[in-house]
């Protein structure tokens, strides 16, 4: 974890892309708030294949206008032509934004041609032969390894052919068992790699929404959360208020233990990250 210390700690907040008016009003009002824990940047998610394009593009156009802080696009490459990524990348350069968060994504149902890229490591060669360092490009990492991983060991290897590839920093996918971070970035330090490792932090507020997520992206809830949290049933008060314990407990040991910052999936609602920054002290009046 040495190599994790000397990067200064970074806190960031995801939103994705609302479909309605309303959801983007709400978006926004959780952006205001989100301000009080001082967020480097808030990104906003991009649906694989292109399906959110204009909703990420209004996200992103209103957070860097209006927020002071800096809005990063996430961008997937999957089913996607270098010509269409070189166009987003040149309306985000017009747009003075400074950070990507580069991703395959996933092949939407449907649909079964993986298009001009095949792997993330591909999309940021492609951005910096593009742009060159003009953006700051963030990468996915698996403490508990992709779901499609062949191996542990190519997993992680894979994921040094994106650091190799020029991404800046990572951010991981979320997950509840400190060791497994730990033991990854170890493994990346064995690798010589030395770029920040941002730990993902998924808030806990509603069990059925988080098991179905998790078995979707392949993040383990331990049993011993799992089985408290099935315990209260529809009692949303207690599984919020048990989930902000273990979450703000894991977020503590990660920064204890060198993390360089936490990066939140808000699920579009500033509340329960709040609560968790309040509990570490990180929020401003
Ligand atoms: P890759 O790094 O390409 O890895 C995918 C798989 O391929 C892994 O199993 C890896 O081991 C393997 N692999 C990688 N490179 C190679 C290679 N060169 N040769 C052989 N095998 C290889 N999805 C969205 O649709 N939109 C989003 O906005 C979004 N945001 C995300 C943000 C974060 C922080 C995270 C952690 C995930 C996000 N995802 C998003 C999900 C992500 O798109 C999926 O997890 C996807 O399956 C993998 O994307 P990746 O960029 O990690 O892929």
């Amino acid at each position: 974890m040495d190599s994790q210390k000397r990067h200064p700690k970074i806190f960031s907040c995801e939103f994705f892309p609302p479909n309605t008016d309303e959801g983007m009003r709400k978006l926004f009002a959780a952006r205001e708030e989100l301000m009080r824990m001082r967020p480097a940047f808030f990104s906003v998610t991009y649906g694989a294949g292109g399906s959110t394009r204009e909703r990420t593009f209004q996200a992103i156009q209103a957070i860097q206008a209006h927020s002071g802080v800096d809005a990063a696009p996430h961008l997937t490459c999957v089913a996607s032509t270098r010509a269409g990524i070189r166009e987003i990348l040149d309306i985000y350069h017009t747009q003075g934004i400074h950070r990507i968060v580069a991703l395959r994504g996933d092949l939407p149902s449907g649909m079964r041609e993986f298009g001009e890229f095949r792997y993330a490591n591909e999309l940021v060669a492609f951005i910096r032969a593009e742009t060159g360092d003009h953006f700051h490009i963030e990468v996915a990492a698996y403490p508990e390894f992709h779901p499609q991983a062949t191996s542990t060991e190519r997993d992680v290897l894979n994921f040094k052919r994106k650091v190799e590839a020029g991404a800046n920093s990572a951010i991981t996918q979320y997950f509840y068992n400190s060791d497994s971070y730990f033991r990854f970035v170890d493994d990346c330090e064995k690798l010589g790699l030395d770029l920040p490792i941002v730990p993902g932090i998924m808030p806990i507020t509603n069990f059925t929404q988080l098991a179905r997520f998790s078995d979707n992206c392949g993040a383990e809830i331990p049993r011993w959360i799992r089985k408290r949290l099935e315990s209260f049933g529809d009692d949303r008060d207690a599984i919020r208020a048990y989930g902000l314990d273990v979450v703000a407990d894991l977020c503590q040991r990660l920064l204890d233990g060198g993390a360089p910052g936490l990066h939140f999936y808000t699920m579009n609602q500033a509340g329960p990250t709040l609560a968790i920054c309040e509990r570490l002290g990180l929020t401003r009046k």
